[in-house]
Order: structure tokens, then sequence, then C-alpha cells
């Protein structure tokens, strides 16, 4: 029998269940994933913006 390698589920898997990990243990992860993506894209896109407003104004001089 195989177990959920999630030490605090320890879901059986049905047999023939290729993965480690039992469905939902995968889209507790899948979500995780998704939110820690999300907010490390909503940083850079941040980031982006902000380097990108002080390279434009540095290189859009209108005195020179
Ligand atoms: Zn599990």
């Amino acid at each position: 029998m195989k177990k959920c390698k999630n030490k605090k589920c320890q879901r059986i898997l049905p047999e023939g269940y290729e993965r480690n990990y039992c469905e939902n243990c995968r889209n507790e992860r899948i979500k995780r994933i998704k939110t820690t993506g999300k907010s490390l894209l909503g940083v850079v896109a941040f980031v982006g913006t902000t380097a990108l407003a002080i390279v434009s104004k540095g290189k859009i001089n209108p005195k020179k």
C-alpha cells in the first residue's frame, strides 16, 4: 500500500496511483506555487516598472 508522502496527510493512495502525493496535496502544492509565483511576478513587475521609469527618465532628457 502506498501512502501520501505528506507527513501531515498520510492518505492511502489508490492502487496504480503513480504519484507520491495524493490529489489533495498536489492541488495544495499547485495552489501554493501559483500564489508564490503571482506575488513574485508582482514584485518583478513593480521593480521592472520602477526601473524602467528611472531609465526612461534618464534617457529622455529634453534639455540635451
Ligand atoms: Zn496527501
